[in-house]
């Protein structure tokens, strides 16, 4: 039951939420406030991200433990393999098991010199997401997800190698995926198309991030290989003395993406909340999908 594949396959639209475990007791406080203001829409999953460089270990394997103990919502705790021997991938994995935690989202992660830098794997450790899923899925007890980038990974050399290693993913044992933050729906059903032409049903859960401070997106998506298309970058800008109207048409352009998306069947939406409410309702009220 507390699987996420199978409830995105058997459960109609799925709706998630992501946080990232914050850096001090102020942002703890925030994040609890989020999960709290969020639960009563009761998200089929919510996941919390691994920090940079394994950083936030321990963090991560104490607010998923925390959201399966005392909350309804199932949590999915994401890995990454920088900096990790097997091994200690390993007493990690234990860690998740024991706090009953089900559900991993297996990643490569970066190097310290970000996204774009050559990547090094750890000695004794993993070089692909693919052989972290493969470990995973070694043990039985966890639904597995993995990452999908609708304009390809900023290293990838072309859109058709990237589906390649989704595909490789899917293959070793990843149940679904999650998109990186991307503006235009017709790269999310291109990859899914093109995950589809390789005889591969995973679903793949689009994530979606509203552009509140454009700068900031744009220069996030740089590194990640997001672009922000002119027609959208426009929109915001033409509310720029107004900084309420740029808010709100933030939140119009990712209900506007939300709709796109559902309609043309996308089987769920995966929200980056950065550890807050708001916006994520914000959207959801103008979705009308409230429960
Ligand atoms: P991989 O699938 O291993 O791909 C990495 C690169 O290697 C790609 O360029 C790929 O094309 C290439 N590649 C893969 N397999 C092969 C192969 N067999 N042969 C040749 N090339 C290959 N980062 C964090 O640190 N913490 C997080 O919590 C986190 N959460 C994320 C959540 C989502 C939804 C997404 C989309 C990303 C997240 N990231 C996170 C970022 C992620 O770690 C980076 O995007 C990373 O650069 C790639 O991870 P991956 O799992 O896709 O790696």
């Amino acid at each position: 039951a507390q699987h996420i594949g199978r409830l995105i396959r058997e459960g109609g639209r799925s709706f998630s939420f992501e946080f990232y475990p914050p850096k001090d007791e102020a942002g703890e406080e925030q994040l609890w406030a989020a999960i709290e203001a969020l639960g009563p829409y009761r998200p089929t999953f919510v996941s919390v991200t691994y920090g940079a460089g394994g950083s936030t270990r321990d963090k991560t394997v104490r607010i998923t433990a925390r959201i399966a103990r005392d909350t309804a919502m199932i949590p999915m705790a994401h890995l990454t393999c920088v900096g990790h021997t097997v091994a200690e991938i390993e007493a990690i994995l234990d860690d998740y098991e024991a706090a009953g935690v089900r559900n991993i989202m297996a990643l490569r992660g970066d190097p310290s010199d970000g996204p774009r830098a050559a990547w090094t794997p750890t000695d004794g450790g993993f070089s692909y997401a693919s052989e972290l899923v493969e470990l995973v899925r070694g043990r039985g007890t966890f639904d597995i997800g993995v990452a999908a980038f609708p304009e390809g990974h900023p290293s990838s050399a072309s859109l058709e190698a990237d589906a390649d290693v989704l595909v490789a993913k899917a293959r070793a044992g990843a149940a679904f995926a999650v998109t990186q933050m991307f503006f235009r729906a017709e790269d999310y059903f291109d990859l899914v198309d093109r995950v589809r032409a390789r005889g591969v049903d995973m679903p793949i859960l689009p994530g979606i991030m509203p552009i509140l401070n454009l700068g900031a997106i744009r220069r996030q998506g740089e590194l990640i290989g997001t672009s922000v298309p002119q027609e959208i970058a426009d929109r915001i800008q033409a509310r720029a003395d107004d900084p309420a109207a740029v808010r709100a048409e933030g939140i119009a352009l990712a209900a506007e993406l939300c709709e796109t998306l559902l309609a043309g069947g996308a089987p769920g939406l995966h929200f980056y909340t950065l550890n807050r409410s708001k916006a994520t309702l914000e959207i959801f009220d103008r979705l009308n999908l409230t429960v």
